[in-house]
């Protein structure tokens, strides 16, 4: 008898048919004679509805407020499919995080798992009852309700298998496993078998949100079994493993990530002297702003230009300080770009393998496609376009890396 942790997604349990899917589902897995735990997110839907909510109250709503708002949402699914496994006869339980208790830090909004008390879960499957926990939310040594981030379902389902070693964490989602790109993309998009975790967490780093960044890192850590599956159709999915090597006898490039979600900004003119990346940086950080890529150009009449790429969300905030650091060091002028993209191949095969970066350059070239910054790891090279040009370099360079699926195969 194995444990399994199931976790389903907004579109799949997005009505209450599809909850009652999801109850049938997990009715079958219950008389193979699995213990089963399940996972859900709020409706399709509902997170975004919620927050909306907030923002007419205020633009910036105190982030404790929004969680215990958003945390709704779970709340509500969870007691649903409860009842639907109910009805169908099978004993079943809810649990908020809070319940769980799944211990956070208390940065709302954003908070990591500290810790999860498992007893009162293996009580209850125990006594024969399938376990419905509710994804994105925990709770802070003072009591404070608190959410994982968007996606962040992913992460409570992997923190609970590792927490109970459950024998497998299987993500159920409206695609069926993890793709050489966004299939919604790009409709030649192959399904993979297998993903590293190394690639896995690149991918969802660099903006496939198929999966949680923290999700993969903390399947990684604690070595939790995962697997990403279609809800409603049956197929092996997608396992994401340890093993590199069947992995490098496949196409150099395993997958092709991007992200809309990035601000450009540049400060030009500025004296180059020691110190200055500090000097601009710093009040960055200091304003809680993560930095993506960062370009410092050569030095030109002892003046240089610094370029760097930060959430979008964070953009008029860095903007504003930038102009404050470009009037203390005399610098010429200071530009924004909202309308870039960030394209990224990915791939453990890349260790191997020399000119990969050329060869992403070169089919980018073809397409008359403008590389705005450059910036690369051991597993991936990512580049920063012109957004309009997003779909179209994403198509250039599956093709380019031959990551597309033979005629006829495609989604
Ligand atoms: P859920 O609500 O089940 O958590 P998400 O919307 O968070 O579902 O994630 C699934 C979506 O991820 C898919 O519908 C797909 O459009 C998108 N996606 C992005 N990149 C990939 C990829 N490489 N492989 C599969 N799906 C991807
Ligand atoms: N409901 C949350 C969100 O929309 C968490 C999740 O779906 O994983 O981000
Ligand atoms: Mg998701």
């Amino acid at each position: 008898m194995a444990l399994i942790v199931q976790k389903f997604g907004g579109t799949s349990v997005g009505s209450v048919e599809r909850i009652e899917q999801v109850a049938a589902k997990v009715k079958k897995f219950r008389e193979k004679g699995d213990d089963i735990v399940v996972v859900v997110s709020a409706m399709s839907g509902e997170t975004n509805r919620l927050i909306d909510l907030a923002k007419q109250i205020s633009e910036q709503p105190v982030a404790r407020e929004l969680d215990v708002m958003v945390s709704t949402g779970e709340q509500v699914t969870i007691a649903l499919l409860a009842m639907a496994l109910i009805k169908i006869g099978v004993p079943a339980v809810s649990y908020t995080g809070s319940q769980v208790r799944i211990l956070t830090d208390s940065a709302h909004t954003k908070a990591r798992i500290l810790q999860i008390d498992s007893q009162q879960i293996q009580k209850e499957l125990k006594a024969g009852r399938v376990v419905v926990v509710a994804g994105f939310q925990g709770v802070d040594e003072s009591g404070n309700i608190t959410t994982l981030g968007r996606g962040g379902s992913d992460t409570t389902g992997v923190a609970l298998a590792a927490a109970l070693k459950a024998d497998e964490c299987q993500i159920y989602t409206d695609v069926d496993g993890v793709y050489t790109t966004d299939p919604r993309v790009v409709a030649k998009a192959q399904r993979l078998d297998k993903i590293t975790f190394e690639e896995m967490l690149e991918m969802a780093s660099l903006g496939s949100k198929v999966l949680q960044i923290r999700a993969v890192e903390f399947a990684g850590k604690y070595s939790v079994p995962l697997r990403v599956l279609h809800s409603f159709q049956e197929g092996p999915g997608t396992l994401i493993t340890l093993d590199e090597e069947e992995s490098m006898e496949q196409p150099i490039i395993s997958g092709i990530a991007f992200n809309r979600d990035e601000a450009k900004l540049t400060i030009r003119g500025v004296p180059d002297t020691p110190g200055v990346a500090f000097k601009i940086l710093g009040p960055i950080s200091a304003a809680n702003v993560e930095v993506d890529m960062i370009v410092q150009n050569v030095s030109h009449d002892n003046t240089t230009d610094f370029t760097f790429t930060v959430h979008r969300n964070d953009y008029h905030n860095a903007l504003q300080v930038l102009e404050g650091i470009a009037r203390d060091m005399g610098a010429r002028e200071v530009v924004g770009d909202t309308e870039i993209a960030k394209v990224s191949i990915v791939g453990v095969g890349m260790r191997s393998h020399a000119g990969v970066a050329s060869r992403m350059f070169e089919a980018l070239a073809k397409e008359n496609i403008n590389i705005q910054m450059i910036s690369t790891s051991e597993i991936k090279v990512s580049v920063v376009i012109e957004e309009k040009y997003l779909e179209l370099a994403v198509r250039a360079l599956h093709t380019a890396f031959e990551l597309d699926a033979p005629a006829g195969k495609g989604e």
